[in-house]
């Protein structure tokens, strides 16, 4: 049988996630497993959004509010905007989604780091636009002044991450501001901030949403899945002009944000105590892991996000299959172009031990040792 599949659908493949912790147990017969792969809060979720969520399964029969007016409305206010600057999404990935649908056709075009979040290709790819990748700097950031030039009469978004993924670099305000106001005024800049929290105080980083307020052209994507520790329940938000917010409110579909995400995801942001000890606890344990890695003479790049990236000297996938038989997920960025690098997770100060210990106990930790 054949069925007509678009072309530019048959191009796409499936997104590479971390691998479940199940997953790897039943395949190496291993119980006692660290996943240290999908940048998650290694403190878990807040206990009062698991509570909300709790009390908000008991009506799990109704739809959710379609226009998530609570969460909506705390959003903007927390961050001196109004309701209709706000997006909201099934995680940030469905709001990266729904802008390519809202922008992106075939003819238009998108530039993008390279490498940097996976999900922004699929944005282009599946709305048959033109995918442009400008390689980052030789020191792993985005080389905005070459993403600028890469602007075409075509192109209608730019994705910056910051901090990125893989690399966990950022770039400064400064930076930012100038390539922004460089580009043409069809270009829409989308500052993916998913990993915010963890940067917010480094020095040069800046809050997207200090462009967004000088009326810059830009939207600024945040998410419950990081510092928030909520990636099981899927809340994305952000912020963009409200011209923009009225035009992804036409493109999504209406009950993505469910009720129990709704409610976790305000007992989330009530819960100040549990964020800032993710956010110190984060930084103090990729300060250990740099720390040690360049002890061990791996090239890390510094990080300002809750995982490292590091030049493992080889193949990635032979050193990330050593941590493996050690127990330890971590992330090979060989399918991300980065064929020497792993990404690994900042986990609790116990997970890092492991980490450590798994490291010291493979062969490349011995060489270096
Ligand atoms: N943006 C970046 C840069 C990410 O690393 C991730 C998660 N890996 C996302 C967006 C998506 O996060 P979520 O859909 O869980 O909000």
């Amino acid at each position: 049988m054949s069925y007509s599949i678009r072309p530019a659908v048959q191009r796409m493949r499936p997104y590479p996630p971390g691998r479940p912790i199940e997953e790897v147990q039943r395949e190496l017969g291993l119980s006692d497993l660290v996943k240290l792969a999908s940048n998650e809060n290694p403190l878990g979720p807040s206990p009062r959004a698991v509570e909300a969520a709790k009390r908000a399964a008991e009506t799990m029969n109704v739809y959710p509010d379609a226009r998530s007016y609570r969460l909506r409305a705390t959003l903007a206010e927390r961050n001196g905007l109004t309701p209709d600057h706000v997006l909201l999404g099934c995680g940030s990935d469905e709001i990266i989604g729904i802008l390519g649908d809202v922008f992106l056709e075939p003819g238009r075009e998108m530039v993008m780091g390279d490498p940097s979040f996976i999900r922004y290709e699929a944005a282009a790819q599946v709305n048959g636009a033109k995918l442009v990748k400008v390689p980052l700097t030789a020191d792993y950031r985005h080389d905005l002044p070459a993403m600028a030039a890469a602007v075409t009469p075509d192109t209608r978004m730019v994705f910056v991450a910051n901090p990125n993924n893989p690399t966990g670099t950022i770039v400064s305000g400064q930076e930012l501001e100038a390539f922004v106001d460089a580009l043409p005024g069809h270009v829409l800049v989308v500052l993916d901030e998913a990993y915010f929290e963890f940067a917010d105080g480094d020095e040069g980083h800046v809050d997207g949403l200090s462009l967004l307020r000088s009326g810059r052209r830009v939207a600024v994507l945040r998410t419950f899945s990081k510092a928030y520790g909520l990636a099981g329940i899927r809340v994305g938000f952000g912020f963009a002009d409200p011209e923009v917010v009225q035009a992804f409110e036409s493109a999504r579909s209406p009950f993505d944000v469910n009720s129990l995400a709704q409610e976790a995801a305000l007992a989330a942001l009530d819960d100040v105590a549990h964020l800032a000890e993710t956010v110190r606890s984060a930084k103090e344990g990729r300060r250990r892991i740099e720390d040690f890695l360049t002890g061990q003479g791996f090239e890390v790049i510094p990080s300002h996000a809750n995982f490292v990236c590091f030049d493992t000297g080889g193949p990635a996938a032979d050193l990330a299959q050593e941590l493996l038989h050690q127990g330890v997920i971590v992330r090979p960025c060989t399918a991300l172009g980065l064929p020497r690098h792993i990404r690994v997770s900042v986990g609790t100060p116990s997970e890092v031990d492991r980490f450590v210990q798994a490291v010291l106990t493979t062969t490349k930790g011995k060489v270096t040792a």
